[in-house]
């Protein structure tokens, strides 16, 4: 496969689109073989991963296709338990590409660690003292990390906040700190609690917690993307999609169901790639809520043409290096299937990933509803739990279908009278 834009790709066997995929992304044999053998993650390792392990369990890995972001071709491994995902963001892909495709841009790996200072008894006066020691308490830090340092600098700057709470003011140091292609918790952690006795010593108050968080704002990736009218189906169905998106900047009920449709596309890249998906949840539900009210994380307008324009913004704190990235086989298959070199890399696929899942699930939303496409694949997930048979399987989804009676009992029924 030369290209990512591969019509049918979806009727091939199993086997046929994991060779396809390894030839577009150059994977060896042993490479492909992480991704099709069950057993690539050990019982072995796994048991270094985490504590008390029992076992491994399995998810499929299905791969976007059509994706054009920043002009490269990318095939997106995407491992997910929901049916119509991986379609919706291939066709959303296609769509976009007719445009173009994604732009993205990001500003940076900066990741902030926070540390809490608490019986400060002039806050005012501490955060500026605490500035006044920038450069000591970034050496302290750096002091933890010579790795991180000799590649990005490391800690780079700090911030001083003075929060009101219900145990008085506390004055909160920021550490930022650039963790290169490290997700960089671990990092930021250990200087966070190297520099609390400095804090402690230059306010007078007594530091609790050390950690950092996952609200990202300084690294934050953004990706844009034109859909043309003609592409999407017409000037109603761009209308729609904008209503739709209006609907969720104004409402969290909806926004709150909207993001997780954004969610459907990310989550997938990042346990793909081995990354903490708590951490990148957790990341873009507060960032959608830093006005106060939790709202849409991406944005749909007209264009002056008449054409949808999306755009998207979120904290992306991911890494290619750390954490289990480099442990699980599997997922160093993926980042070598998706061929991101950098975290920075990685972080803006991410954002267009989003913005692509968002447009689809809008769109099916302002037009068919969101059932139809959904409920083919659901139907195939409910016959094979009802025991269809490869060689059975169209039959029994196109009954049900066509019947809309989409259960496990009348595929059953269906089964029974085959
Ligand atoms: P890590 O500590 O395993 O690796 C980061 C280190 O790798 C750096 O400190 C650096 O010394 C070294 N390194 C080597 N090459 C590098 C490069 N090219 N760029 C950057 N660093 C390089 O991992 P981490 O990324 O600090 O932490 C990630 C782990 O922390 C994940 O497992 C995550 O689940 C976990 N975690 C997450 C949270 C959270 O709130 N999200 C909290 C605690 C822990």
């Amino acid at each position: 496969m030369k290209t990512n834009q591969y019509p049918g790709f979806h009727k091939l066997s199993v086997q046929e689109r994991a060779a396809e995929a390894a030839e577009f992304s150059g994977l060896t044999e042993e490479e492909l073989g992480c991704l099709t053998n069950p057993g690539a993650l050990s019982l072995e390792t796994a048991n270094h991963v985490i504590e008390n392990v029992i076992g491994t369990y399995q998810l499929p890995i299905g791969v976007a296709m059509n994706f054009l972001i920043n002009s490269k071709e990318y095939i997106i491994p995407m491992v997910v338990e929901e049916a119509s995902v991986v379609a919706a963001a291939s066709n959303a892909a296609k769509m976009a590409r007719e445009a173009g495709g994604f732009t993205t841009s990001y500003t940076g790996n900066i990741m902030i660690a926070q540390v809490q200072c608490i019986g400060v008894a002039n806050p005012f006066f501490a955060r500026q003292t605490i500035l006044h020691h920038k450069q000591e308490i970034l050496d302290i830090a750096n002091a933890k990390d010579p790795v991180l340092v000799k590649i990005t600098g490391g800690a780079k700057d700090l911030e001083v906040r003075i929060l009101d709470s219900q145990i008085g003011p506390m004055v909160v140091t920021h550490l930022l700190v650039d963790t290169g292609d490290a997700m960089g918790a671990n990092a930021v952690n250990t200087m966070a609690e190297a520099v609390a006795p400095t804090i402690e010593q230059l306010t007078g108050g007594t530091v609790k917690l050390r950690i950092l968080s996952n609200l990202a704002d300084h690294r934050l990736a953004r990706a844009t993307a034109k859909f043309t009218k003609e592409a999407v189906g017409g000037e109603d169905v761009v209308d729609g999609v904008v209503a739709a998106y209006a609907f969720a900047a104004a409402d969290p009920y909806r926004a709150s169901t909207s993001n997780k449709g954004i969610m459907n596309g990310i989550d997938p890249v990042i346990v793909a790639t081995g990354n903490d998906w708590r951490g990148i949840e957790a990341g873009v539900h507060s960032y959608c809520a830093r006005s106060g009210r939790y709202t849409s994380l991406t944005r749909w307008e007209k264009d002056a043409n008449g054409d949808l324009t999306g755009s998207v913004e979120l904290p992306t704190p991911v890494g290619l290096v750390g954490g289990a990235t480099k442990i699980h086989p599997a997922a160093q298959a993926c980042v070598k299937l998706l061929g991101v070199t950098t975290a920075a890399e990685l972080a803006q696929v991410i954002a267009a990933v989003g913005l692509a899942q968002n447009f689809a699930a809008l769109r099916a939303l302002a037009t068919d509803g969101i059932q139809k496409g959904h409920m083919k694949l659901h139907a195939r997930n409910l016959a094979t739990v009802a025991g269809a048979t490869e060689g059975q399987l169209d039959e029994v989804v196109a009954k049900m279908i066509s019947a809309q009676n989409i259960s496990v009992e009348y595929a059953k029924e269906i089964l029974s009278s085959l």
